[in-house]
């Protein structure tokens, strides 16, 4: 469940150049002082000690290596005829090291390099924490000759030829810990475990003054994973990089599928060599530095392979010039982009340079010395520079490039440097004549209604299709050109759980970005986001030529009727078509479908061998003998069988489809290698409709050209929720996980694919499609209805749905008087029904009891609850009121939601009774978030991700913004609002380390807890934000949710909690961090029972959202949205709030009832506390599921295994707080202020500043907060000055009474949640350029 080979990195990144290429120990000086400057974007692990790695990239230094060669006698004509390979050995293994050595002697032999000699590394242990100690590995570096009339060039390349190889060997030989870091005659890597601080301690080289460089590339990472190694600390071989490839996964098949095609003179026979190019085993941003590594060696350019790998988004660039947007558009013909978030440094020990993806999101900024010396790095400040020296400082900006040529003496911009490649080839040429584009769209029509109208019931019918996706897809997805929208969450079972046929698509989860990079807002960032699709023969990654652009160009990956023909009928050589059918027969039965899986495979690969280079998939030929083959099943199929033949990229896959008709379906199917889509099935039903006039009067053409469209935005919406932004990166990317598919179908058709619980196969997938295809061909031909499923609303006969009528009448009645007995009956009724989650599938480990009496009291237990964070505005005041003065009643926790909370209810009621919510939550919105809200709470709670609607933050509509609720969120009344918005200001684990550090500055009291949402890898991003100094972690199932949300989003996005939360527990026991943070689960709780599992998987505080809506009056109706809530509860209508029946007492009934459940289970389980099962999955077991025969299939063992089998390591948290070390600056400013914020009498007071004093005026202001609420002090009473590079956050929460006046420059988040206090930012009295 949680792997450590899923490794997301975060960090400091920069380089410093002589741009004239003089050798100084100064650079490496500047260096380590620059990595040690960015400490704080770091982390360390629980020893407190471990980093999570750092190092520098450099030249190698001649002047110490030449003392070296001396003291082995070696004498060279130049000691540039020298390489170094710095090679991570097996320590404790001494055979394994002996063996590591001789095949490294061998293989230097074997490639004619002469062996000049080892050298052992000096080094200081003492420098290092007790984890790196352990896994640190032998340190030795490797000096070999220059073999004789090697170019330079050459001889780079016969080093990365013998590393490749051995690469190999080592693999082959079973050596896990052995590594070059480097091995090269220009560059070499001194990287650790360490934090940046321990570089040179560890490392005496780098403090030798012989060790001189005249550029060096630093990094300090911060992974989200403790199981880092000192094999993933960075700088690479040729790279350093800040961020993440969100599109590694097809960025990784893709490298695979091109390795068949790889030819280079340079390489000859040897290229097979080389591959696989990259290492399975390594991280994103190793897997980008494998590439740019091969491109780098095979001659084209360092700056040119950048431009090509992480391009600029020259697609809607208006003033980009023609002949850059045709290099670009050419290098898309040769690479789909490493999209994610990136910040790269990098060098090929000549040229070296940084770039910035096409969104821009990771800082890089720099500064040139009049002497020539070039700063560059994710913060200004890294190092102090006489401002008066300063002839140049700048930032990079999205997608752009600047670099230092050290043999020309030249510091190369953006612009020069692309428009020099961009002249390199007749790239504008090639383009030109090579693109092919469509004829412009016929009338889709009449192109569709050829297809079906008379038999359409029964084509929907064998493909699925229900009344709901006619009535609640289509038809809004056409009349009101945008996503169908639904509330409550999601009630029913997981497809695998389900007793009914699901289409395969729902066995497949949207994964989403949280924490480690942002999602993008794919309506205001339209600008970065691309549909263009290319068509056609790909060709070999190392050569340019006219061929490789000789491609069709699509705007879009969706495929008219019309579009598809006109492919069809397109006539060019180049673009061979031919289409395979993609049904198999029924009475072949259930085996039938993986046999002509296998049939379609081989005959994909026939007609790849035949010269064809559109294959069309299709599923048109279902009749009452043939079925179709899922068509996600048939193109992952495919695309994976052309890439283990080699010949994936000689062929783009089209699939013309009956099953997809939901923004997701179309998602699923470029995820797994569609190049374009046909819908056709879905246009027979619009233009139907259309003709029976149900589409508010829109023609079948106008209607399926909405629709297009609106699919076209969900396809952007899905990227964006997981910040890729062009489909050409997402395409093949596999950005899902599977919930419920077994082993042997995901290893066949979507291999790579996570799917932690296994489950149905090819025979049961073959049931489900035949269960459609006799509903569509047993009946009547005349019966033209569809099924209703109930899949989105609770209909009897249909769907289960947990939250059904029989529970929700039993819950109120409970709770208006909180009778035990009601009690019973209410959960008779929740369990009762049919299993709809992970957990109904496990039941207790029988036990001796105990009595009940010897449990610990109700009191306690429901201390651990809290409810869900459901914003003032999203609920009515009544509601949101009713909840806080409930859960404080019960000294219990309510969440605020991010939406902000009147003052007036942080105080007590004259009857003691507190409206405050204990925890306030912030979102990047920041709605509502003044220095008094802050400081107003026990919990501050940061929201990463929403449990409904993962990555694309819940909406509050305009028609719910009243006068009431724009004035306390700051806003502006019918203005919708998103929180957190889809592109926020956290961009990455150390923002998010940044916005936790500000918040327990502003509020030293108050706990941070940081709310994410389960899906795979949650259990590595929670490791992070502990490393982060968070206190609780709070992991939200895709269950829950309230409000609006998009129903492809309530849907397919986000996760069981059971998996979120086991998978969490893991990493923090592995990592050794479970004591350090509170763990908390929510995502439809309902019950005692809900509880007791949450616990026995790892939680220790347990979330009630839409159940406390329940409890409060809720009847289901889920049109929160709408702002028409029949019984008040989720509406701002004051007729309607006047009608909600909710009261404190209801709330209190059911928390105690719900507690007193937790108390009779443990009793009978034989235990006296929570704290007793917290994290022993060991008391759980599966239940007998003979009834529910997919649900029976799931091997739950990865949930059901304890973390620590030793039972030795914590399972709950430990410490009070996970607080970081460090006395800020405010500390001092508080003491020096002190008496004027008691007496009110101004003080002016001045500091230097650094850029590691981060947050300044937070703490002062949440403490003049607490004195005198959001009003502050009179203008100007106390008066900070400044000078120097200030760090984050800079004034951040800055309350009225402050002024603060920095000389200098700052850093990021200036002035984060202002709230009166005033900012002023001059540059130094002697700079001679202006600040940016
Ligand atoms: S009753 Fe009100 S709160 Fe409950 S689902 Fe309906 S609209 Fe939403």
């Amino acid at each position: 469940m949680y792997k450590d080979l899923n490794e997301k990195d975060a960090c400091g990144v920069g380089f410093i150049a002589n741009r004239f290429g003089n050798r100084s120990h100064e650079i490496i000086k500047m260096a380590t002082q620059a990595v040690t400057n960015l400490t704080h974007r770091g982390a360390v692990a629980a020893d407190a000690k471990t980093g999570d790695g750092a190092g520098i990239l450099t030249q190698i230094p001649e002047k110490l290596f030449q003392k070296e060669l001396e003291k082995l006698g070696v004498h060279l004509a130049s000691i540039n005829d020298m390489g170094v390979g710095m090679i991570f050995l097996p320590r404790h293994d001494r055979s394994a090291q002996a063996q590591g050595r001789a095949l490294v002697e061998k293989t230097l032999q074997q490639y004619g390099v002469p062996l000049l000699g080892w050298r052992s590394v000096p080094l200081d242990l003492s420098a290092l924490g007790t984890k790196a100690l352990e896994t640190m590995p032998e340190i030795q570096q490797v000096l070999v000759g220059r073999p004789e009339q090697l170019a330079d060039d050459a001889f780079e390349r016969r080093l990365y030829l013998i590393c490749k190889e051995l690469e190999h060997r080592i693999t082959a030989a079973g050596l896990d810990e052995f590594h070059i870091a480097s091995f090269s005659h220009r560059t070499i890597v001194y990287k650790g475990l360490l934090v940046a601080p321990q570089l040179t301690q560890f490392y005496p080289d780098l403090e030798n003054p012989d060790f001189e460089a005249a550029l060096a590339v630093f990094h300090q990472r911060y992974s989200t994973n403790t199981s880092s190694t000192w094999m993933l600390a960075q700088p690479f071989h040729t790279l350093a990089h800040n961020g993440e490839i969100n599109t590694l996964m097809g960025n990784r098949n893709w490298m695979r599928a091109r390795e068949a095609d790889l030819q280079s003179p340079l390489w000859n026979e040897h290229i097979q060599k080389l591959v696989p190019i990259i290492n399975q085993h390594g991280s994103d941003s190793m897997s980008l530095d494998n590439v740019l590594e091969l491109l780098t060696h095979s001659d084209r350019g360092i700056l040119h392979a950048m431009m090509c790998l992480i391009p600029e988004a020259y697609e809607q660039i208006p003033d980009m010039p023609d002949v850059l947007k045709a290099c670009y558009e050419y290098l898309s013909c040769v690479s789909e982009p490493w999209d994610g978030p990136s910040a790269v440094a990098f060098t090929d020990g000549v040229v070296v340079g940084a770039s910035l993806d096409r969104n821009g999101l990771r800082p890089a900024r720099y500064k040139v010395t009049e002497d020539g010396t070039v700063v560059m790095g994710s913060e200004v400040g890294i190092i102090e520079l006489d401002d008066s020296c300063v002839v140049e400082k700048g930032r990079l900006g999205p997608g752009q490039m600047i670099a230092v040529d050290t043999t020309q003496g030249k510091l190369l911009k953006n612009s020069e440097i692309k428009h020099s490649i961009a002249e390199q080839k007749p790239y504008a040429e090639w383009v030109q004549k090579g693109i092919v584009t469509l004829p412009t769209e016929k009338d889709d029509a009449s192109a569709t209604t050829e297809t079906v109208p008379e038999q359409l019931p029964m084509y929907q019918k064998a493909f699925g299709y229900m009344t709901e996706d006619v009535e609640r897809f289509i038809k809004p997805m056409v009349t009101e050109a945008k996503e169908a929208i639904g509330s409550m969450g999601d009630d029913t079972p997981p497809a695998v759980i389900s007793r009914h046929p699901r289409l395969l698509y729902s066995y497949f989860k949207q994964r989403f970005a949280q924490v480690t990079n942002p999602p993008i807002d794919s309506i205001r960032e339209r600008l970065v986001m691309s549909l263009t699709t290319y068509l056609g023969r790909r060709h070999n990654l190392l050569t340019e030529t006219e061929a490789h652009a000789r491609l069709i160009r699509l705007p879009s990956p969706i495929l008219t009727n019309s579009d598809l023909q006109a492919l069809q009928e397109l006539n060019i050589p180049d673009f061979q078509i031919t289409t395979l059918s993609v049904c198999f027969p029924v009475s072949s039965g259930k085996r039938g479908l993986e046999t002509a899986l296998e049939a379609l495979c081989e005959c994909a690969s026939e007609a790849v061998d035949a010269g064809i280079t559109l294959l069309v998939l299709s599923d048109k030929d279902v009749n009452p003998d043939s079925a179709p083959i899922p068509m996600a099943l048939a193109v992952g199929a495919v695309h994976h069988h052309l890439i283990r033949e080699g010949k994936r990229m000689r062929v783009s896959l089209i699939a013309e489809t009956g099953d997809a008709r939901e923004e997701h379906h179309f998602a699923v199917l470029i995820g797994y290698g569609a190049a374009a889509v046909n819908p056709y099935l879905a246009f027979s039903t619009i233009v139907q409709l259309a003709e029976d006039d149900e589409l508010a009067g829109l023609t079948a053409t106008k209607a399926v050209e909405t629709y297009k469209a609106t699919v076209e935005k969900g396809i952007l919406k899905i990227m964006a929720k997981m910040g890729i932004s062009t489909v050409s990166s997402y395409r093949g990317a596999q950005i899902f996980e599977a919930l419920g598919v077994n082993a042997t179908v995901i290893d066949k058709c979507f291999t790579g694919t996570t799917s932690r619980l296994s489950g149905i196969g090819f025979a049961e997938i073959a049931a489900e499609t035949l269960h459609f295809h006799t509903k569509a061909f047993s009946g009547s031909e005349n019966d033209a209805s569809l099924e209703e499923a109930g899949y989105f609303r609770f209909r009897r006969n249909g769907e289960f749905h947990a939250y059904n009528p029989t529970v929700f009448k039993s819950l109120h009645q409970f709770v208006k008087a909180g009778k035990s007995e009601d009690y019973e009956k209410y959960v008779d009724a929740v369990e009762t029904g049919e299993p709809s989650s992970l957990r109904d599938l496990l039941a207790f480990k029988p036990s001796t009891p105990i009595s009940i009496e010897e449990v610990e009291p109700a009191e306690d237990v429901v201390r651990r609850f809290t409810t869900g964070s459901m914003s003032f505005g999203a609920l009515s005041r009544e509601t949101h009121e009713t909840l806080a003065i409930a859960m404080n009643r019960l000294g219990a926790k309510s969440g605020s939601g991010e939406g902000g909370e009147s003052a007036t209810r942080f105080k007590p009621q004259p009857n003691g009774d507190l409206a405050s919510s204990a925890i306030k939550q912030v979102a990047s919105g920041r709605f509502g978030v003044t220095p008094t809200y802050l400081i107003s709470a026990k919990e501050l709670e940061i929201k990463m991700a929403q449990g409904s609607k993962p990555g694309e933050g819940g909406q509050i509509p305009g028609h719910k913004v009243t006068a009431e609720i724009a004035s306390i969120r700051h806003s502006v009344p019918g203005v919708p609002l998103i929180s957190p918005p889809p592109h926020h200001d956290i961009y990455s684990i150390e923002d998010l380390a940044q916005l936790i550090y500000d918040l327990k500055q502003a509020n030293p009291q108050a706990k941070v807890a940081v709310k994410l949402v389960s899906e795979f890898l949650v259990g590595t991003i929670a490791s992070g934000v502990a490393k982060g100094y968070a206190d609780v972690i709070q992991v939200s199932g895709h269950e829950g949710g309230t409000g609006a949300s998009p129903l492809s989003s309530i849907k397919n996005a986000g996760t069981p909690w059971e998996l979120g939360l086991a998978e969490t527990q893991r990493a923090l026991v592995t990592n050794e961090l479970r004591d350090r943070v509170v763990l908390r689960a929510d995502g439809g709780m309902r019950s005692g029972r809900d509880i007791v599992i949450a616990a026995m998987l790892g939680a220790e505080e347990y979330g009630f959202g839409t159940i406390a809506m329940v409890a409060t009056g809720c009847i289901m109706a889920r049109q929160c949205h709408l702002n028409t809530c029949p019984v008040g509860v989720a509406t701002q209508d004051p007729a309607l709030r006047a009608k909600y029946p909710g009261t404190p007492e209801m709330v209190v009934n059911f928390m105690l009832g719900v507690a007193n459940e937790v108390r009779s289970i443990l009793a009978n389980l034989g235990h006296r506390c929570l704290n007793d099962i917290i994290g022993r999955p060991e008391l759980l077991q599966p239940i007998d599921l003979a009834d529910y025969p997919k649900a029976g299939m799931l091997d739950l063992s990865e949930i059901l295994t304890p973390a620590d089998p030793t039972g030795t390591q914590p399972r709950y948290h430990l410490q009070e707080r996970n607080n970081r070390e460090d006395i800020p600056l405010d500390d001092q400013i508080l003491e020096d202020a002190a008496e004027a914020i008691a007496q009110k009498t101004s003080v002016q007071l001045s500091y230097s500043i650094r850029n590691i004093h981060r947050t300044v005026g937070a703490k002062l202001s949440g403490e003049i907060a607490r004195h005198y609420g959001d009003a502050g002090l009179p203008d100007r009473t106390i008066q900070c000055s400044f000078e120097g590079s200030a760090g984050q956050s800079f004034g951040a929460f800055c309350i009225s009474g402050v002024q603060l006046v920095l000389t200098g420059e700052a850093n990021d988040y200036v002035g984060k949640g202002m709230a009166g206090g005033e900012l002023i930012i001059k540059a130094c009295t002697n700079s001679v350029v202006p600040n940016f």
